[in-house]
């Protein structure tokens, strides 16, 4: 076990990301309950360890779409947000059920842009945070997708998890995904991309490994948006790791020091600045 890993096993305050492809069966797109089971058991034992966790989870669009039998990903504006507005309360209900079969009580937090650039707002939701985290209950984080459009959104949930983790001081961010970690080129086109264990600094030969297409269709972020978040977490002080989500249990192996997925150390930057990297997030695209 290396001396960075052991280090994890301090760690107190976690985000964990899971993305919407992580959910659902391949095959059908309808929500795969082993899994979701295995992650709430896997985060219940977490906080029972004595960690404080916090869930960002996508899934609202999906299942929304699935449940008004809309067959292809939608494209309208207004047509994300009405299966957004369906899919959440059902997501919700589907977290609610399994986690109250730990004895564990959870929260929704919808968040957008403007919460964090509005200073009023980004203390409200900070001290919400901190509220539910002493009260001992799990914050169920999403993008408010229902009132988000470009000039409010974060774009994906890769990002919202790494603002999150800056917003409440987390130590660690994890982020649940289709790939194993982060490789020199994209693994599916390309035999000879190595795998990369550690990210020391997010040096520009780092985030230009983001640029060729890593992701599945299914949810928003490829590598590219996993680098972003990577950026926010270790200048806001977390360290952020990115792993396979194929056996949810990858969580406890983590947190037992092993070494699973990519692990990006942390670089506090003093002169980092939440609010303002948001605000200048979308420049240029
Ligand atoms: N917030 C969106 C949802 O829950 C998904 C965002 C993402 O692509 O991760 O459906």
């Amino acid at each position: 076990m290396s001396e960075l890993r052991e280090l994890i096993k301090d760690k107190k305050r976690i985000v964990v990301k899971i993305g919407s492809s992580s959910l659902q069966h391949p095959e059908t797109g309808d929500l795969d309950y082993n899994k979701m089971e295995v992650l709430v058991r896997e985060l219940c034992n977490m906080i029972n360890s004595g960690k404080e966790v916090v869930l960002v989870t996508s899934g609202a669009i999906s299942v929304g779409k699935k449940a008004v039998h809309i067959k292809d990903k939608p494209e309208e504006v207004s047509v994300k947000q009405a299966c957004a507005a369906i899919g959440q309360a059902r997501l919700m209900m589907i977290y609610q059920k399994i986690f109250a079969e730990y004895n564990q009580v959870a929260a929704q937090v919808l968040l957008t842009k403007y919460t964090i650039t509005n200073a009023v707002s980004r203390r409200n939701a900070r001290n919400t945070f901190r509220e539910l985290l002493s009260l001992g209950v799990i914050p169920i984080v999403n993008e408010n997708d229902t009132i988000s459009t470009f000039e409010i959104k974060f774009g994906d949930n890769d990002t919202l998890s790494a603002i999150v983790a800056a917003l409440i001081d987390a130590d660690l961010l994890i982020l649940l995904s289709d790939i194993d970690g982060l490789y020199t080129d994209n693994p599916r086109t390309n035999p000879d991309a190595e795998f990369i264990e550690v990210v020391d600094e997010l040096t520009e030969d780092i985030m230009n490994m983001g640029k060729s297409e890593t992701g599945s269709n299914v949810g928003t972020g490829g590598m590219n948006t996993k680098l972003t978040a990577a950026k926010i977490a270790t200048n806001a002080g977390a360290d952020m790791i990115i792993a396979n989500s194929s056996d949810i249990h990858i969580l406890h192996r983590i947190m037992d020091g092993r070494n699973f997925g990519t692990l990006f150390k942390a670089h506090k930057d003093p002169n980092f600045y939440l609010p303002e990297f948001i605000e200048h997030m979308h420049e240029g695209e």
